[in-house]
């Protein structure tokens, strides 16, 4: 265990928002992890958790212990007819695990090509895109539970997963640390094109197999999304805001070019871009801090300023959605160290 004091995390985060962690500790195995909240206990300090750092907001300084887990691992458990299940340690980066397992034959995870970060992170927010979610091909996790301090699975049901949702945001805020999930995949691959950009861009060929899929998304998000490395960014900064269905019909009087997506529980999903967009924010800037000229839902940080400032240009983009469209717009990212929004 190597507790590190006085941690700066500018290289930590892909906002590039300058932050000092009062410790800092990177794990590589569950005994470590235990050592770390141990100790972290027995000084009296408050723990947080880092990933890759593409889905936070940090602090200028957080108070405490800054874990990184990077318990690195992938393997086949099991497998019948039609599936594989395959366990990965939280300190596995995302895409290199969807690459490592379409070279294996093995299918599922070719729509969330490319999406930053660590495995670990992935059930936080179920990830999604280009038409899939985590949840389809979840299975299981294991982590920390903090109030007993004892290695607990959670089955899909237990994580209560949702659009950009999960138990972890709620009940088990801050509680649980993951050390590893289990994924339920396919040996034969099973489509998921109902995404029209990824239609398009499939068009060209007559039938498409997996890895046209994965590389269609790929350079999807190459064209549309910003490269963090170059222009410093945590994707999506609005979720989709989710409304009822009267609400929405209003909405669709109104303004009959807002795409509204219907939810399984008859509630609608609004593309939080068009609204952003349609207000004229697309390439807005303050004190550095941008609307990404080409994606409404993108704030980037060119300016690498702190994250007060970030927020102070977003909430004045929430109000302004507010008071036109009459619709709340939800930050995505994870603020880290607390005390932020106080400033
Ligand atoms: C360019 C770009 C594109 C993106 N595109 C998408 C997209 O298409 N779809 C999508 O869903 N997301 C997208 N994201 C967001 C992000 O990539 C995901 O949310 C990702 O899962 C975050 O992983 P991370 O390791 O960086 O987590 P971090 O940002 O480090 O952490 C995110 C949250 O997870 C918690 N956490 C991290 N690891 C653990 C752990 N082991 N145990 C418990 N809690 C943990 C943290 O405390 C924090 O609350 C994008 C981000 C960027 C920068």
């Amino acid at each position: 265990m190597n507790i590190k004091r006085k941690v700066q995390l500018q290289n930590y985060n892909t906002l590039s928002v300058p932050s000092v962690a009062e410790y800092f500790c990177s794990v590589n195995s569950k005994n470590e992890l235990i050592e770390c909240v141990n100790w972290a206990e027995k000084n009296s300090l408050p723990l947080h958790i880092i990933g890759g750092g593409s889905n936070v907001l940090l602090a200028p300084k957080i108070t405490g212990l800054v874990i990184q887990c990077r318990i690195n691992f992938k393997k086949i458990i099991d497998q019948d007819v039609d599936h594989i299940w395959i366990e990965v340690g939280a300190g596995e980066n995302w895409h290199s695990l969807v690459e490592w397992t379409l070279k294996r034959q093995i299918y599922g995870l070719e729509n969330l090509a490319l999406i930053p970060g660590l495995v670990g992170a992935a059930p936080i927010q179920n990830i999604g895109a280009y038409g899939v979610e985590l949840c389809e091909v979840f299975e299981r996790l294991e982590g920390l539970k903090l109030s007993d301090k004892k290695f607990t699975s959670l089955s899909n049901k237990d994580c209560d997963f949702a659009y950009r949702d999960s138990v972890f945001k709620h009940t088990l805020k801050n509680q649980f640390i993951i050390s590893s999930v289990v994924l339920k995949l396919k040996k034969n691959p099973c489509l998921k094109l109902i995404y029209p950009a990824l239609q398009t861009a499939l068009a060209q060929f007559k039938n498409p197999d997996a890895f046209d899929v994965f590389n269609a998304v790929v350079s999807l998000r190459k064209q549309k999304l910003p490269d963090p490395l170059a222009t410093p960014n945590a994707g999506s900064f609005f979720k989709n805001p989710i409304v009822s269905c009267e609400f929405a019909a209003q909405l669709k009087q109104a303004y009959p070019d807002l795409p509204q997506y219907p939810q399984e529980d008859g509630s609608i999903k609004l593309a939080a871009a068009w609204l952003i967009d349609s207000a004229g924010w697309k390439g807005k800037e303050a004190s550095g801090v941008e609307v990404h000229p080409k994606q409404a839902l993108v704030l980037t940080n060119r300016a690498k300023c702190e994250v007060g400032v970030i927020l102070a240009f977003a909430e004045s983009i929430q109000r302004d959605i507010k008071q036109r469209f009459g619709v709340p717009l939800e930050i995505e990212p994870q603020l880290l160290g607390g005390g932020v929004l106080a400033r």
